[in-house]
This record gives C-alpha cells, structure tokens and sequence, in this order.
C-alpha cells in the first residue's frame, strides 16, 4: 500500500458523497474511494422531495429542530452543533446553489429540482478527485494490527483503507448489515421503518408530485385516525411508469402506530 492515507467510503448516496466532498476538500492529500453497489449514484436524491429534494429545514435553533426527529434527537442534536441547517445553506452557497424556504419553513434548491443538488455532488467529487466505483459491493472487512482495513469485495479483489467510513443507507432487515456485523464487533439494532415508498401501477396520485399538504391517516385496525398537526406531508413522485407515494408522517406520538 501506497504512503498515502486512504479513505473508503461505502455507499453512493447523499451521505457518501456528503463524507467524501467534505473529507477530500479538508484533508488535503487523502486519497478518497467511494464504493457503490449498484450502477446508479444519488438515486434516492434524485426522488426526495417529490423530485425537488428538500435539502433542509429553515429552523435554527438546534433542539428545536432535533426534536423533530423522535428516534435519534439526542444522537442529532450533537451533529447539529457541528453541522446544523445555517451550516448546510451556507456549504451550498459557497457552490453557488441558493435554497428557498417555503411558508412551512422547508428548504429546496430554488430551480425545484433535485438535479442541482445531483450535479453539485457529482461536480465537486470530480473536482476533488474523488475515484467512484459504481457496481462494487462491500461484503466483508477486517483489520490489521496496525488499524488497516482489509476490504473484500463483490468481485472478490480485495483493497486496503485507512479510513473506512459506512454510508450504506436504510435497509428494512438487520440481516440487510450482517456483512458489517459478521466481521466486525458491532452490533446492529433491529431497523424500524420511516420514510418509504408505495409503489402503485397506475396510481391517482399522478400528477401530485411534490404537493405537501397535513393528512389524516385512519389504518383499518386502529380505532381512531391519528393526525399530525405540524408536519405531515403527502408527495408523489413518478418514475418511469412506477408512481411512487411518499408519506412523511410523523407517527412516533402515538405508540399503537410506531413501529
Ligand atoms: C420517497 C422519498 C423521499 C425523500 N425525500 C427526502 C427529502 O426531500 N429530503 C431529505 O432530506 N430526505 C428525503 N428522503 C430521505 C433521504 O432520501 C434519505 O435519508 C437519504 O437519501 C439517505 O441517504 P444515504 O446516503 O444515507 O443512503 P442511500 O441513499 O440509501 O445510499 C446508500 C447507498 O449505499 C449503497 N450500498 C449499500 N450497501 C452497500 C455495500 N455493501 N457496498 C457498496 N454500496 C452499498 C446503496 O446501494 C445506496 O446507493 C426521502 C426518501 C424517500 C424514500
């Protein structure tokens, strides 16, 4: 291996690319990979938002915004003091991408499309010199006595890090991350749902997409409709010939809907 330090990131999502823009524009000289199991980058960007990608929230004040997210503020919060929602607007400012606010305070690149944020990605990785291995899986690790990485990958080649970063997204199966338990010492807690897609040939919903609007959801079972008052929201999005609906709904109040 090479003298030069290593960072490999697993995952071609938002928070890979996040990592490995921010690692490689303020580690000068570290040599930055990112591995991504299939053929495509950014593919959740591409339909977050309805297609707009809402980047982030106009709230400034850190707990606030934590408690917004019921299941993991605490961990949140002490990221927010790092990096909070003036951190963000400003990271896209300085590459030249302004985000609106809208009445409900959520955040989008004021051109409405999530390809902006697609293109300032891709864009600054290639600016940095970031290598992108599309098509790669990571499968198993292990470690050195001196702190290597030793990576195995899905085309059984093997490549060594320094650094390793996971940023390998929401799976709904622990087994979906025995690849990381299996080799190393940690341990995965049971996933729990959040923010998903339907996926419904032929849906009503064509031709909301983006539309947010506060819902009440009544699901056969339960004895009453739960309604969020402050942030429900309903976005379709179509790709291709598959709609998908999107609902945010933020369940956690009530403990027969959490799950
Ligand atoms: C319909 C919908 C709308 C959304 N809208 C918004 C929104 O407007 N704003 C917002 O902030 N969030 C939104 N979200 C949530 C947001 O998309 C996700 O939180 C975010 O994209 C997650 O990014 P990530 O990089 O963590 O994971 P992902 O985007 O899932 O990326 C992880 C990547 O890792 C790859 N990978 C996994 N395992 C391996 C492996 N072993 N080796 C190599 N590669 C691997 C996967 O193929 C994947 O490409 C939305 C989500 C959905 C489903």
């Amino acid at each position: 291996m090479s003298e030069k330090k290593r960072l490999v990131i697993v995952g071609g999502g938002a928070a890979g690319f996040f990592s490995a823009i921010n690692a490689a524009q303020l580690a000068l000289g570290l040599e930055v990979i990112i591995l991504e199991k299939t053929h495509k980058l950014l593919s959740k960007v591409r339909i977050s938002g309805g297609g707009r990608c809402n980047v982030t929230h106009q709230c400034f004040d850190n707990k606030l915004l934590a408690a917004n997210y019921p299941r993991g503020n605490k961990e949140l919060l002490s990221c927010f003091h790092q990096f909070n929602a003036a951190d963000t607007i400003e990271w896209f400012s300085q590459r030249n991408i302004k985000l609106k606010a809208e009445p409900d305070g959520r955040m989008f690149p004021d051109t409405d499309s999530s390809e902006t944020i697609i293109n300032c990605f891709l864009e600054e990785a290639n600016k940095s010199d970031i290598t992108i291995k599309t098509g790669v899986a990571l499968t198993a690790y292990s470690q050195t006595k001196d702190g290597q990485f030793i990576l195995h990958l899905s085309d059984k080649t093997t490549l060594h890090a320094t650094f390793l970063l996971i940023a390998s997204g929401g799976h709904p199966a622990a087994s979906s991350y025995s690849w990381i338990s299996n080799t190393s010492n940690h341990t995965i807690l049971n996933p729990t749902p959040s923010l998903f897609t339907f996926n419904i040939p032929n849906s009503p919903f064509k031709g909301l997409e983006g539309v947010a609007t506060e819902v009440v959801l009544t699901l056969p079972g339960y004895n009453r409709a739960e309604q969020d008052s402050t942030n429900h929201s309903l976005g379709a999005e179509r790709s291709g010939s598959v709609a998908h609906v999107c609902m945010g709904c933020r369940m956690a109040k009530s403990k027969e809907l959490s799950y």
